[in-house]
């Protein structure tokens, strides 16, 4: 499984808070943490935005860090990612996510 993809599928190379932390881009930080905090109703700041991404050693947003149901199980599981879990295409916490976006359930089905 190529690294950059999240436990989820989702493509963290595509995401724009590892995009401004690769690029250590302070300004992008502060768009993003703006976007994300209207987004999700909470504040977000821009010393959040820094992570290597989600299946990768280095820095971690808060989300990913500690409050991501789905990366949790699996490192818990010790699942490479939920592609790997028997579990995967009956579970409610990586369905929130799979069930909208058929790049992430493709990306674990490979
Ligand atoms: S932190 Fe959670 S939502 Fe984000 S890529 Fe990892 S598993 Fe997916
Ligand atoms: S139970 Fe769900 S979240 Fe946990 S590893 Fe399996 S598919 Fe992923």
């Amino acid at each position: 499984m190529n690294d950059y993809i999240g436990y989820c599928g989702l493509d963290c190379e595509a995401c724009e808070a590892r995009i401004a932390t690769v690029n250590d881009d302070d300004s992008m930080r502060t768009e993003v943490a703006k976007k994300w905090s209207a987004l999700n109703g909470v504040t977000i700041t821009p010393e959040m935005i820094n992570c290597s991404g989600c299946r990768i050693p280095g820095p971690k947003t808060p989300f990913c860090d500690k409050i991501c149901d789905i990366r949790q199980c699996a490192m818990a599981k010790e699942c490479e990612t939920c592609g790997s879990c028997a579990e995967m295409m009956t579970c409610g916490k990586l369905g929130a996510i799979i069930k909208n976006n058929e790049e992430a359930l493709h990306n674990l089905k490979k």
